[in-house]
């Protein structure tokens, strides 16, 4: 999508500091990282938000969890990290192309918000 920031991120058209990716996903450092470990994994497809999505996308979320692993793994956070996703307004969506933060490397506060 022309004006999506995270599309110009899978494009390269911007630059990100890429963590992980895979054919169907992307994980890169968030630029105002709120934990010692701030990444956001995104689906490379663009779906402004869970409404949005369609049956096809069912598999995107595995692939992201698959990818969260992966990332625990090689960066080893076996003590743990947090998957959370804004959706919409209420939720402090600010970029509408879908994505989890993953959080960690602190005790992190429950529940959040
Ligand atoms: O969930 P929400 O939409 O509020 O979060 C968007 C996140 O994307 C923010 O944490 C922001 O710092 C991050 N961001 C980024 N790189 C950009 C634009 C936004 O890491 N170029």
């Amino acid at each position: 999508m022309q004006d999506c920031i995270f599309c110009k991120i899978v494009n390269k058209e911007i630059p990100a500091e890429v963590v992980y990716e895979n054919e169907t996903v992307l994980v890169f450092k968030d630029i105002h990282p709120a934990a010692p470990v701030h990444l956001l994994l995104i689906p490379k497809k663009h779906i402004p938000t869970f409404f949005d999505m369609e049956e096809e996308d069912i598999k995107l979320l595995g692939d992201i969890q698959m990818a969260a692993a992966e990332v625990g793994k090689k960066l080893g956070l076996q003590k743990g990290f947090r998957l959370i996703s804004n959706c919409n307004q209420d939720a402090g969506q600010l970029v509408f192309h879908i994505h989890y933060h993953l959080m960690a490397g602190r005790p992190l506060h429950w529940p959040p918000g």
